[in-house]
């Protein structure tokens, strides 16, 4: 029963609405690979991940031949009914490429899920609440961004995601901007994605706070391996600290949390290698009632979806950051969680419930 008996991979490129700008990279489109995975029982899981080299070091290439060439192999036979067993050897397959076990260990859940004939937020645990998540203002000239976050607040979005991390005080600045646009009510979460050191750091978060901007969290201000520089912002400013490249793993949140690192967690399944993983996370952040943000990579919905799931599921996470599906100009796929500006909603069909027709889309 729910032996694994195919799996293919193709790619994907979902034109986005505009270009998307961190002090990381600049991309005009969310590429990914898609995995499909048949059971002896004709039964069809879905996964995706999309290629995002300078944080987990994967490309298109690399994410492809993992799954195909290591991967695959590993699990073809085996069964996803003895879940515990195959989704652990994806995990010993290989150590890093956590996007390429990501992609396969979601569409592991969505099999499993479509067993027994209930949606993945169900197996998961939850009830199948909405999620609201923030949308992202790419980094830009602090007069674009403003009107940016201020068309984004007229669409409907409470919670704004401010890309900045390029340019220490000015940084602040842009920030302050941001605050006179949309008025007093909506929440502000800004994301340096290592941009700032740590001294800088508390320099750009005390003038945010001296100006009075209202920041909810500043996520991930300094490197990914800095784990001291990191504690040295958290414990020096008010405001709280996320960490989001400096948490891939159950490990590195144990250390987060341990070291008193960062005041909450970002969790993304691409850096987690799926959701079995993430589910650790949540586990050991909830133990120690660590607020956790369920994120993701520039992905379009399919992945998106398998993560909302979670989120949904989850009460340790308090905060969404799922806004690729609402980036991308074209939806490649079909059916399932439905995103409406900032809100996503679920259905009770079986599995992520999303579908890929192959025909449909080039
Ligand atoms: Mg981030």
């Amino acid at each position: 029963m729910l032996i694994i008996k195919k799996i293919t991979t193709q790619t994907l490129s979902v034109p986005l609405k505009t270009p998307f700008q961190t002090a990381l990279r600049s991309v005009e489109s969310a590429d990914g690979v898609l995995v499909r995975i048949e059971t002896a029982d004709d039964l069809i899981g879905l996964g995706q991940a999309p290629p995002t080299a300078v944080i987990t070091g994967e490309t298109i290439e690399s994410i492809t031949s993992a799954i195909v060439k290591y991967i695959a192999p590993n699990i073809i036979g085996l069964s996803v009914a003895d879940f515990e067993g195959t989704a652990e050897t994806v995990q010993r397959t290989m150590i890093k490429n956590t996007s390429a076990k990501a992609a396969v260990d979601m569409a592991l859940y969505d099999i499993l899920a479509q067993s027994l004939n209930i949606p993945l937020y169900r197996l998961l645990g939850g009830s199948g609440k909405a999620v609201e998540s923030d949308v992202t203002i790419s980094l830009n000239e602090p007069r674009q961004m403003a009107a940016d976050s201020l068309a984004a607040v007229n669409a409907g979005y409470r919670i704004l995601k401010v890309k900045v991390g390029k340019g220490g005080v000015s940084d602040a600045q842009r920030v302050a901007e941001i605050r006179r646009a949309v008025g007093p009510e909506t929440q502000l979460r800004v994301d340096a994605n290592q941009g700032w050191t740590p001294k800088e750091s508390i320099r750009v978060i005390q003038r945010m706070e001296d100006l009075g901007c209202g920041v909810t969290l500043v996520e991930q201000p300094v490197s990914a391996h800095d784990i001291d520089g990191l504690r040295y912002v958290t414990q020096r400013v008010n405001t709280p600290i996320l960490a989001d490249e400096a948490v891939f793993s159950p490990q590195d949140a144990m250390t987060i949390i341990h070291t008193g690192a960062a005041d909450m967690i970002n969790i993304k399944l691409m850096k987690t290698g799926g959701i079995r993983e993430a589910l650790k996370i949540c586990d050991i952040a909830a133990a120690y009632g660590v607020p956790c943000m369920m994120g993701s990579m520039l992905e379009s919905r399919l992945s998106v979806a398998a993560a909302a799931h979670l989120a949904s599921a989850r009460s340790i996470i308090s905060m969404a950051d799922l806004d690729g599906p609402m980036l991308c100009a074209s939806d490649p796929f079909t059916e399932g969680p439905l995103f409406d500006g900032p809100l996503i909603s679920f259905t009770d069909e079986p599995g992520i419930g999303v579908k890929y027709d192959e025909g449909s889309y080039r």
